[in-house]
Order: structure tokens, then sequence, then C-alpha cells
């Protein structure tokens, strides 16, 4: 089976280690491939990969996937953000990810720490967790409209904090008919989606995303699944992996998506 990460961010964004220490260690770890996804640039808040690097880590991630290429396959890709206005069409592969909500131009992250996440949802939302869950669903069912990605970042994100902070029932048929109505919006526009553990390896959540329920309407309706860490510490670069094979195909998948040099190929769980 091919170890593959293609969610992993360096110091060309908020990661922590050089691109080449994470290649490294992917070796080390027997990885087959590692795709970097730095965080695509938001002018709102001036994070993310900065314009006059773009071009930078792009030539590095190239330089470095011939240097090792003999050892492992090297991707240069992004993740990008649905309020980013940047070109990714030089990007081997694109991750497309909702990570906040617009206020009237202030921009609120979901994902953000339990303080802020706190009063987010009682200011904006009244209090009510499942509002605030159903915002970020109405933007993810928006995501195609922002450009052509390969992969749904973190499907369920908005519940990042829910372990640690009750705000809302996620097994509950409310909850899931917006997860579900996002699902369909974003069928037949992005083929794969990932499982992500990098909740897990931050001591957020037990579990990585998403939840049973939802991994099992994805397979239903026919998206292909990738296994990442989202990892921001080459420490965490196949955090729980296992673990997500197992789960996978705990519900029903019989095998997952890889990136290769001619495309996304299924590799049997
Ligand atoms: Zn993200
Ligand atoms: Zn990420």
């Amino acid at each position: 089976m091919i170890k593959q990460n293609l969610h992993t961010h360096c110091t060309y964004c908020d990661g922590k280690d050089m691109p080449e220490e994470m290649i490294l260690t992917a070796i080390d770890k027997g990885f087959d491939s590692i795709g970097f996804s730095s965080h695509s640039y938001m002018h709102w808040n001036g994070r993310g990969l900065l314009p006059e690097s773009q071009r930078d880590y792009c030539t590095e991630i190239r330089d470095l996937a011939r240097k090792y290429s003999k050892q492992i396959d090297v991707f240069c890709g992004i993740e990008y953000d649905m309020y980013s206005d940047v070109d990714i069409s030089d990007f081997d592969y694109a991750i497309g990810s909702v990570h906040y909500m617009d206020f009237d131009g202030k921009l609120c992250g979901f994902d953000r720490d339990v303080k802020a996440v706190r009063e987010y949802i009682k200011d904006h939302f009244g209090g009510d967790g499942m509002k605030f869950c159903r915002e970020y669903y109405n933007l993810m069912a928006q995501l195609p409209d922002y450009g052509e990605f390969d992969i749904i970042g973190h499907f369920d994100l908005c519940v990042k904090l829910n372990q640690k902070i009750h705000f809302v029932d996620e097994g509950s048929e409310e909850y899931i008919s917006y997860a579900f109505d996002a699902i369909d919006a974003l069928k037949g526009e992005i083929p794969f989606f990932e499982v992500n553990t990098g909740c897990i390896s931050r001591g957020y959540r037990s579990v990585p995303y998403p939840i049973p329920r939802i991994l099992k309407e994805l397979r239903r309706q026919g998206f292909g699944a990738v296994i990442t860490s989202d990892c921001h510490d080459s420490t965490f670069l196949d955090c729980y992996y296992d673990e997500s094979r197992e789960l996978l195909a705990s519900c029903g998948f019989r095998e997952i998506y890889v990136l290769t040099r001619d495309g996304f190929v299924p590799s049997k769980i």
C-alpha cells in the first residue's frame, strides 16, 4: 500500500519544519510520497504563503523533488482558503478548505481557540452552536465557486472544539442534514476528501475528520478518500495513519487514493 501525506505545512506558512527536513522525515518514516500544501495567502489578515514567496516556494519544492526523486515523490500543492484570491494553476494539486466566515468584512475563524469560538457562537449565532455549524456547511457548499480543487479539506472542521466545549450534537439528524447538504453540493465538483488526523496530533479530538456517519455518506456518494495528517510538525507526519485505514475499511472503503506523477490513482487499503 502506498503511504502518502498531501496535507503538510512547512516554514513557508505556519509549519515548524523546513521543507527538506520534512522530506527527510518522510523518507525515515517509510513514505512513498509527500505533498506540500502551504496555506494560500489571505490578504484579510496577511497569513499564508506570501505573494512574494510563492515563486520561491514552488522552486524550492521542485528542486527538492528532483534531489530526492530516487527515494520519494515530492509534490507541490496548496491549501486554498475560499476567501483567498490567488492563482493556483501552477500547483500539482489543491486542497479546498473553509477556515473563515465573513461578518461584514471581519473574518472569524472556524478553527480558532476555545475563547474565540465561544465568542463567535455567542455574538453571531445567539449562543446556538447548531447555527454556527449550519453556516460552516453553507460556506462549504459554495467552495466549488472559488476554484478547481482536488481534495475537500477537513470536511467537518466546525466541530474541532466540540469535544472540549460541547456546542452541538454531531449525531443529531439536524447536524447531519447540514453536512449531507454540503456533500450533495460538492458531488461531481471535488472528487476527493481527506481523513485528516491533525486534530488528534494537536489534542483537540480523539477521532479524525470526518466522523463515520459522514464518511459513509461520502463513500455512498462516490467520493474518493485520501489520508493526511494536516502536518505542522514532522513528528506527526503519519499520526493515526494505521487507525485511519482501519476506520475507512470499517466504513466500507476498499481503497484510498494517492497522487502519482500520472495523477490520482486508487491504492488498496
Ligand atoms: Zn486547514
Ligand atoms: Zn492545513
